[in-house]
């Protein structure tokens, strides 16, 4: 395990965006408006890796998804 990882459940998200707002350096938006890994080489469409620093807004992100589709995980 290295760090934190922001997991973000598919069957879940519908797009509003919010999360990329939020944690502006580690997502961005699709043409659809589905969060998109700004770390891709590092994690996955579904897991984005987190910088220790990120971890406050990681856990409002979490927080404030109005479709609960995210978590933190262990990675
Ligand atoms: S805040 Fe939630 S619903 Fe909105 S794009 Fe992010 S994961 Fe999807």
């Amino acid at each position: 395990m290295t760090g934190f990882a922001l997991h973000i459940d598919w069957t879940r998200c519908d797009g509003r965006g919010l999360c990329a707002e939020i944690l502006d350096r580690a997502l961005t938006r699709d043409d659809w408006g589905y969060p998109v890994s700004l770390r891709g080489e590092e994690g996955s469409r579904s897991d984005v890796p987190l910088r220790a620093d990120e971890f406050d807004a990681a856990a409002d992100a979490v927080a404030l998804c109005p479709v609960l589709a995210l978590s933190r995980v262990a990675r």
